[in-house]
């Protein structure tokens, strides 16, 4: 099971470097067998620690260069990091990546053996149309993504779940990833108003492989909690 805390545009380099630390010491004392990533914003980014991988929010598809706003690979090679977040909704709607761009980004972070998490999710719209227009939608996500890179995992966000409080219902969530399983044999997580209160059900879902979180996430204790749900550390 794979638990990854986006933080999106939350939490200072201070704030990680405490949140980072007290995480560490309940994941040491817990020795759970879950991976666990957290994708803080770039002005936090450091190394990982003993029982967390540090990943990357973004990252432009270049070692170093004139992109003015952007890091890139040096960037993310100086705290030793491999692992970058790819085709998140927020980034795909709000800061416009068309699926080439973010194609490209795959390919070039490949290049360079990083662990991808690769987001997809299809908006209400698609998703009121049923199952098969949520396939479609998704699979057109994967333009020029390489699905049999040994790094990849894939987070598969209902674009309408992100942040609402309303997560898909678990029969929503089983059918996607058991489309999505068709052709993925890497890890597949849920993201989508994950919190205490639904992480046991959504977990026990048929190729639910982990979760990708934000809200839930921000804070050690709620984010831990959802370990806890799961697998009470043993005392
Ligand atoms: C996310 O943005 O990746 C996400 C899943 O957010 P939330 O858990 O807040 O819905």
């Amino acid at each position: 099971m794979i638990f990854a805390a986006n933080f999106k545009m939350h939490h200072t380099r201070a704030s990680t470097t405490e949140y980072l630390d007290q995480l560490d010491k309940l994941l040491a004392e817990a020795e759970y067998p879950f991976k666990t990533i957290v994708f803080p914003p770039a002005t936090a980014l450091q190394p990982s620690r003993e029982w967390i991988t540090v990943g990357a929010q973004n990252a432009y598809p270049e070692e170093r260069g004139a992109f003015t706003g952007e890091i890139g690979l040096d960037q993310l090679k100086e705290f030793g990091l491999d692992t970058v977040l790819i085709g998140h909704s927020e980034r795909r709607n709000i800061l416009g990546e068309e699926q080439e761009f973010l194609a490209k980004k795959f390919a070039f972070y490949a290049g360079h053996g990083f662990q991808i998490v690769y987001c997809v999710g299809e908006p209400l719209e698609v998703r009121e149309a049923g199952d098969e227009a949520v396939a479609e939608y998704l699979w057109e996500q994967f333009d020029g993504i390489d699905l049999d890179y040994e790094r990849l995992v894939v987070a598969y966000e209902p674009i309408w779940a992100i942040g609402t409080g309303r997560a898909a219902k678990v029969e929503e969530i089983a059918a996607t990833h058991a489309e999505l399983r068709r052709r993925i044999a890497r890890p597949i997580l849920y993201g989508g108003s994950v919190k205490p209160t639904n992480i046991k059900e959504i977990a026990s879902v048929k190729d639910v492989d982990g979760v990708l979180v934000g809200g839930a996430s921000l804070e050690v204790e709620s984010f831990f909690s959802l370990m806890v749900a799961i697998a009470p550390p043993q005392v």
